[in-house]
């Protein structure tokens, strides 16, 4: 088993470490506070070629895997979870559409997702449909004398749905058929009866622009409809798999940025006499943080290493994020305990990184939909 990474990894690896500490950490505490969605470092992402890893290079992407992705979204998590988020979801869409798109589709969108810095968004759930998206109710109505569909509904949460310009929207074409009657959409920002609604207030995560989005008769062009009708849901749920491999990306990275501020405050901080780092107690706690974080960074390496195989990773992506974002909020949540109360205060990281590690543990699937996921896996040993 071979645990190192390709000359191209490795120097991937680096690039994203050193735009996390120059571009994103620098601006971090300012994008929680301002509850805006950070434009400049999404466009300095697409202008270094973060937004198109996993996308073909004749789309305008830069190659490369779900590793890859994993290796960006890491280094910027543990700088700016906010960012990594807006990029781990963000490439949810170029994804979705280089997997199920005809050739027209790639080459018109991906570009625009990729190196033209446009935005993608996922938009999945609905106010009465989150655990169970089974339970859609948006309707997509295909009119014949215009060749479009006719989109109605609403959908929430939709992280960064405010600032997108490329959306994967899923839509009802057939409300008999239930998860076989869904379809997939590319919308694009301005489609007319397509507007943005409330943006949340959230608890961390504050810059990614949690939004509603309403479509009252939106015209899609027929041509825009994402893979065939009715295979929805299924697009849906493959893009999950690989999105929740990003989540576990997340939670390694907000994990591995604590324990490193932990470490430092630990060998500063003076009390008794004596650096706190030098108390048992303290060392056990970094020792379980480090133990616990290198357990999940194999575990979600292992899962992308079955997604760039071709081989099946649905069970591999619901452990990695089920330990990946449980393990996330235990090292927050002992990092802060190890600074004290200066921990708790906002001239500290660690408060903003406590808050947005739970959002691990809710979207793209919360912890409980995981165990459904990977007890049914175990259960019928697959
Ligand atoms: C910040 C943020 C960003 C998001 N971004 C996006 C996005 O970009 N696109 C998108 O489509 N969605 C997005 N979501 C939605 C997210 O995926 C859902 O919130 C999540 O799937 C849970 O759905 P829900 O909130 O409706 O909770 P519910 O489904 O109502 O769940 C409530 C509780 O019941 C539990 N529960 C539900 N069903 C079961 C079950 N069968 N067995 C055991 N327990 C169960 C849940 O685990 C949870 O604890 C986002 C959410 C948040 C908070």
């Amino acid at each position: 088993m071979d645990f190192s990474l390709t000359r191209e990894q490795a120097m991937l690896k680096k690039l994203a470490k050193q735009f996390a500490e120059n571009e994103l950490e620098p601006v971090a505490a300012e994008v929680d506070e301002a509850h805006v969605f950070p434009v400049d470092n999404f466009a300095k992402m697409a202008a270094v070629g973060f937004t198109g890893i996993g996308v073909p290079k004749e789309y305008g992407g830069c190659g490369g895997g779900a590793l890859e992705k994993v290796l960006a979204v890491t280094e910027f998590a543990k700088k700016c979870m906010t960012s990594a988020a807006c990029l781990s979801i963000h490439l949810i869409a170029p994804h979705a559409i280089a997997d199920y798109g005809t050739e027209e589709q790639k080459q018109k969108y991906l570009p625009r997702l990729t190196k033209g810095g446009e935005l993608g968004a996922f938009a999945l759930t609905e106010p009465n449909a989150g655990s169970d998206a089974a339970g859609v109710k948006t309707t997509a109505v295909y009119d014949a004398e215009t060749n479009e569909y006719i989109l109605n509904g609403t959908k929430c949460f939709i992280t960064g749905g405010s600032r997108a310009g490329i959306l994967v929207i899923f839509a009802l074409t057939d409300p008999k058929m239930k998860t076989k009657g869904m379809s997939a959409f590319i919308v694009e920002k301005g489609m007319p009866g397509f507007t943005v609604g409330k943006i949340e207030n959230k608890m961390g995560l504050s810059g990614s622009e949690t939004a509603e989005l309403i479509f009252e008769d939106c015209r899609v062009p027929a041509e825009n409809l994402l893979g065939k009708e009715g295979k929805g849901f299924k697009i849906a749920m493959q893009a999950l798999d690989g999105a929740r491999i990003g989540v576990g990306a997340q939670s390694i990275g907000v994990a591995e940025g604590a324990i490193e501020l932990s470490v430092k405050y630990a060998n500063e901080r003076v009390q008794f006499g004596k650096p706190i780092s030098s108390l048992q107690g303290i060392q056990w706690y970094i020792a379980d943080m480090a133990t616990k974080t290198e357990a999940s960074k194999a575990l979600v390496s292992y899962a992308a290493y079955l997604q760039d195989s071709g081989k099946p990773f649905t069970k591999e992506a619901a452990m990695c994020k089920l330990n990946g974002s449980e393990n996330a909020r235990f090292v927050t949540n002992l990092a802060l305990q190890i600074h004290g109360g200066y921990g708790y205060m906002k001239d500290y990281p660690l408060e903003r990184m406590y808050r947005d590690a739970k959002i691990t543990e809710i979207y793209e699937g919360t912890s409980e939909i995981h165990k459904v996921v990977i007890s049914r896996a175990v259960i019928n040993g697959k």
